[in-house]
């Protein structure tokens, strides 16, 4: 019988390994999910794959399981980063929360010349990528890292990492990724605007990269949330895991 509750913890896993539960992990598979002793629980820690695992104890501020046997091995997904500037808290979530389950590897908010919001909770923002693993079946949890900026990024950026630069400026146009069907991707990055979209300094240092392939998105300028969405699909079906 295979688990119904899925969780993300941050502990090794293996064959007879005991996992210990801390208050919130015990509140919600015993008060939440009202699992009993024997229950099966599948973890995940985003390294060991998912196992099946028992309650061997279940209290108000703790407990216990116990690893029975692997039901998935770790899937890794393509080595691409999500690179977004943050815009309102709602709206972020969802880009995290999104990005895990389209299988980016590493979500990047980055502080650009229009950038609405400032600051981030980087935790809170990791906690959403964790949910978003543990409900969409994925073995692995992407980091989210901290806000930084756009130009440090950019000065910073490695040799070999594609860029899908998405530019509102080429709305209309019908460019997309010039790379075969089929190819296999190295490593890759897509880049998304705030709501009041990149400043000419932005775009021309971006246009310039060697890296860059600028990309619309279609006919309509899409909200930045909407637009994440759309450039991972795009990215996933010509060059990704799908
Ligand atoms: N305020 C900008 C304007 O009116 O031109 C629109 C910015 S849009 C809301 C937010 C981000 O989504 C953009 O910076 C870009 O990265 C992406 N985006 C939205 N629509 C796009 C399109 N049609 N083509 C390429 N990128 C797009």
């Amino acid at each position: 019988m295979s688990a119904k509750v899925r969780l993300y913890v941050d502990h090794p896993l293996g064959a007879g390994q005991t996992v210990p539960l801390d208050r919130d992990q015990a509140h919600y598979l015993f008060g939440v999910m009202r699992l009993e002793a024997g229950a099966r629980v599948a973890l995940f820690n985003g390294l060991e794959g998912e196992w099946q695992a028992e309650v061997a104890e279940a209290g108000k501020r703790g407990g216990a399981l116990t690893c029975v046997e692997q039901s998935k091995p770790l899937q890794l997904p393509p080595d691409l980063w999500l690179i977004f500037a943050p815009i309102k808290k709602a709206r972020t979530d969802f880009i995290v929360e999104k990005a895990t389950e389209m299988g980016a590897a590493r979500i990047m908010p980055v502080a650009t010349d229009f950038t609405n919001s400032e600051r981030i909770r980087q935790d809170r923002l990791q906690a959403h990528a964790v949910e978003a693993a543990e409900q969409c079946g994925g073995t692995f949890v992407p980091e989210v890292a901290e806000l930084q900026k756009l130009s440090t990024l950019l000065d910073l950026w490695p040799a070999e990492r594609q860029l899908m630069f998405c530019d509102e400026a080429e709305v209309g146009q019908r460019l997309f990724l010039n790379v075969p069907q089929g190819e296999t991707a190295g490593p890759w990055a897509i880049l998304i605007g705030p709501e009041g979209g990149f400043s000419e300094g932005e775009r021309k240092r971006l246009h310039k990269m060697e890296q860059a392939h600028v990309v619309s998105l279609g006919p309509r300028i899409l909200r930045a949330d909407t637009a994440a969405v759309a450039a991972l699909t795009l990215w996933q079906h010509s060059l990704g895991d799908w």
